[in-house]
């Protein structure tokens, strides 16, 4: 490793190993309710898990870019350096766009020139005031909108260098943050969204998805992982949470008589998701109790830490490791690192998933609580514009229990609506041009941000997609069930295309025999997830994007003719 530093980098980090680092750490952090204080852990090279980094890359290869990056300067110790640099409106360098985004801020120029903010919202679950708050961010820092993401968070676009810095402290003031929810660190920690409200969930997942929030914050070491990597929790609810399309899924289940662990209510453990490489997570055959999902998810983190590839950025989420080594090496080194064997269950005495509805993200739906109700709101491919945020915070705070679920379908729920005020919900949200009401395409129309704002887009995601629900709206009138139609940009599959019924992916379209190309498609069919979990199968490759709406229309009328009930889905 030593070969990677030169000699200023190497005094700096001696210095920082003895202590002088750490001591410092701290001091140039803006730290919030949402944001607590990292411990002053020696991060230099001596530290114990950055020498545990080195073991793959003492194996042979080289170190890739991002990894010298990291070596360094500390994305947190360097933090003051790039605030400087910011303020003098400046864009970044490669290596600084980098340390940003440990901070949340993601520098996305051509397409934007500007800076990109991804928030942390643990389970996607915000007060009303901070969502109003967001929309006051982003008119004062950004572009006047704000996006909701696949993983249940909110996006703030178009921040000027000489924001960045005011934008994050803005967060702060309202109970927010902003930090690790970029390059290679724990996402946002998704949950379901209508944990605690939901007459079907086994489990509440809301201290969960909290507790393991603050427990990957607060720790520096697990900050830097090999490439980014998600981890969610299932209540067993009616809405799907996706957890099979992350690193690690908690699932709760019911375990029967019979089992070789006390029945009741445990967590499910679900490995190796990451839907753009075609993966989906693997049922490990363990179980896990509630209260120790964050020992358990630690531990594998861990092991991920010490032996994911640092040399070679497509091959280094954790799913390499375990198709490398097998899920009971995998699980062997976990339990070294716990101390202890985990507990084991033979899927015959676990009792199956509670059905999902495909609709709970969307319009009006009884809560368990008696006289109350959640109530869906579509967004156009996740956007808002500020003054519908601040309207829509608004509506939940005099009509619902003032609080926004975001969720993994880029939109959100009020919750705590009692039934004489629903009524005044859906019109005053169909005043401000949006609806509540369930319909078949744009329901489950998801886009991830597309060419508009993403460099490695191939493809206008969002704007293609609308043209495409347009089109199916007049097309095909008689769409009687909802159907997931996903776009994404590029094979990051931020919006998850494998698992749509209808999933496309960006790729330019050779249109002439000298090379010009135009915006263009894959297009996959019957993925699934929850009950039915699948990766769909690709069936037309390249095809012009002004061609994808007539297809998209033709397999809709496909399935229509096709289906003997309803019930059936794209995968029969
Ligand atoms: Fe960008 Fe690709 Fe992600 Fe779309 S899928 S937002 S194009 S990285």
């Amino acid at each position: 490793m030593a070969d990677d530093f030169n000699a200023e980098q190497r005094r700096y980090l001696e210095g920082f190993a003895a202590g002088i680092g750490a001591a410092r750490m701290t001091g140039g952090l803006a730290l919030g309710p949402g944001a607590p204080a990292a411990p002053a852990e020696p991060t230099g090279p001596d530290a114990p898990h950055i020498k545990a980094q080195d073991a793959t890359v003492k194996a042979g290869g080289k170190l890739c870019e991002q990894e010298k990056w990291k070596r360094a300067e500390s994305p947190f110790e360097g933090h003051n350096r790039l605030i400087a640099e910011a303020a003098t409106g400046k864009a970044p360098k490669p290596e600084d766009n980098f340390r940003w985004r440990y901070h949340g801020m993601f520098w996305v120029a051509p397409n934007q020139v500007s800076y990109m903010c991804r928030l942390r919202i643990p389970n996607g679950i915000l007060h009303h005031w901070q969502f109003a708050g967001v929309a006051d961010l982003a008119d004062a820092h950004g572009g006047g909108y704000v996006h909701v993401t696949t993983r249940a968070n909110l996006q703030v676009r178009e921040i000027a260098p000489e924001h960045a810095q005011p934008f994050l402290d803005g967060l702060t003031d309202i109970g927010l943050t902003a930090r690790g929810a970029g390059a290679d660190n724990i996402r946002n920690v998704t949950g379901s969204s209508t944990a605690g409200i939901d007459a079907q969930e086994l489990l509440d997942t809301r201290p969960l998805a909290k507790s393991w929030h603050t427990w990957i914050l607060n720790d520096r070491t697990l900050y830097g992982l090999p490439r980014k990597f998600n981890v969610a929790f299932d209540g067993g609810g009616v809405m799907p949470t996706l957890e099979e399309t992350n690193d690690i899924g908690f699932q709760a289940v019911e375990v029967l008589d019979g089992a070789a662990v006390a029945p009741g209510v445990w967590m499910r453990l679900v490995l190796g998701g990451i839907s753009g490489h075609r993966d989906l997570a693997r049922d490990t055959g363990i179980v896990v109790r509630p209260g120790d999902c964050n020992a358990v998810a630690d531990a594998i983190i861990r092991v991920f830490i010490e032996n994911g590839d640092r040399t070679n950025r497509n091959k280094a989420r954790m799913k390499y490791v375990l198709d490398a080594w097998g899920f009971d090496k995998y699980l062997a080194a976990v339990e070294d690192k716990l101390g202890r064997r985990l507990d084991r269950v033979a899927p015959e005495h676990v009792a199956p998933r509670r059905a999902t509805d495909r609709f709970a993200h969307v319009g009006v739906h009884a809560q368990a609580q008696p006289g109350l109700n959640w109530v869906g709101v579509v967004l156009p491919v996740g956007k808002m514009t500020s003054d519908q945020v601040r309207a829509l915070a608004a509506i939940a705070r005099e009509c619902g229990d003032g609080q926004i679920r975001l969720t993994v379908w880029q939109n959100f729920i009020m919750s705590g609506v009692p039934d004489a005020r629903v009524a005044e919900v859906e019109s005053r949200v169909e005043a401000l041009g949006l609806t509540t009401k369930a319909a078949g395409i744009r329901s489950g129309l998801v886009a991830c941000t597309g060419s508009r704002g993403c460099k490695f887009a191939a493809a206008d995601t969002k704007g293609h997609a609308l043209v495409i629900a347009e089109h199916v709206e007049r097309t095909v009138r008689d769409l009687d069930v909802p159907v997931n139609v996903h776009l994404t940009g590029c094979h990051h599959s931020c919006a998850q295309h494998y698992i749509g019924d209808i999933g496309l992916i960006g790729a330019k379209v050779v249109v002439s025999e000298e090379g010009d190309t135009v915006e263009g498609y894959d297009i996959v069919v019957g993925g699934g997830f929850a009950e039915n979990p699948k990766i769909g199968t690709e069936i037309w490759k390249a095809v012009k994007a002004e061609d994808c709406p007539g297809r998209v229309e033709a397999l809709l009328r496909a399935y229509l003719a096709r289906r003997e009930s309803p019930a059936e889905s794209f995968q029969h």
